[in-house]
């Protein structure tokens, strides 16, 4: 089973995405963690996505998708994974679509979460004291919400023509959150 978690920055998708993978048995693929996993070990994937980061823009296409194929391949990922933070563009859909149907495998479900913008930016300007990203300084976070409308937001469109997306409202506590993902997903 191969599951999306679709939102804007802040909307809770990683720590949903860990709760939901420990209670269907699935692997969970971070883009984003991966990214900054890379930087801190100075790969030069980690180099090259870096500045794009930093700038709360995207990580080019070639790079995400070299990434994200090298998970899906891996034998953790056989039976599916949970995809947090990817696809983010059209061209990453359909890049992943065709990947998986290369092995007669797709999407099963898209959870996409709901949250107003104040929300997320409250979200993330308090994760920032905690977790110290350098891409959570108030520029990158308005650049990141930009980038969401403009290039992510059109996959709510994408996944719903297809049948396969659950809207499920984010702004409520980790556990009332976590039981809408569990309607969207019964294990
Ligand atoms: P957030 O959802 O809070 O922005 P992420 O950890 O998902 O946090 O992403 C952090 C940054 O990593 C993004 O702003 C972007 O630069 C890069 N990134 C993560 N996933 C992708 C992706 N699928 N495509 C392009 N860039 C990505």
């Amino acid at each position: 089973m191969n599951i999306i978690l679709l939102g804007a920055p802040g909307a809770g998708k990683g720590t949903q995405g860990d709760i939901l993978a420990k209670r269907v048995g699935l692997p969970k693929i971070a883009t984003g963690d991966l990214l900054r996993a890379a930087v801190k070990a100075g790969t030069l994937l980690g180099q090259q996505a870096q500045s794009y980061m930093d700038r709360g823009l995207l990580v080019p296409d070639e790079i995400i998708l070299g990434l994200i194929e090298e998970k899906l391949g891996s034998k953790d990922a056989r039976h599916g994974a949970i995809m947090d933070g990817f696809p983010r563009t059209i061209a990453q859909a359909e890049a992943v679509d065709g990947f998986l149907s290369s092995r007669g495998d797709q999407i099963d479900s898209v959870v996409a979460f709901e949250i107003q913008d104040e929300t997320l930016i409250r979200r993330m300007i308090g994760r920032a004291g905690e977790e110290g990203r350098s891409d959570d300084t108030s520029d990158a976070i308005r650049k990141r919400l930009q980038v969401y409308r403009e290039q992510t937001a059109p996959l709510l469109q994408f996944y719903e023509e297809r049948g396969v997306m659950a809207r499920i409202d984010a702004t409520g506590s980790v556990d009332e959150v976590a039981a809408s993902v569990a309607k969207a997903i019964p294990s």
